[in-house]
């Protein structure tokens, strides 16, 4: 039955896939703070860890 499939859809979310690490909380100023990666290109396709910035 697809209703499995649609419940996967939901729960696995793909929202990272529009996103740059530069709109990421954990980017800053180059440097992933999840991963510790550095030197990353602020346009660059967001990981699966892309966690959205909170509005202030
Ligand atoms: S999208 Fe992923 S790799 Fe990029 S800053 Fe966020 S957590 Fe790090």
């Amino acid at each position: 039955m697809g209703s499995l499939k649609n419940a996967l859809r939901r729960v696995i979310k793909t929202d990272f896939l529009k996103n740059k690490h530069e709109d990421c909380a954990n980017f800053d100023d180059g440097t992933c703070k999840f991963f510790h990666f550095t030197n990353l290109d602020p346009k660059g396709q967001a990981c699966p860890h892309f966690k959205a910035k909170e509005k202030t």
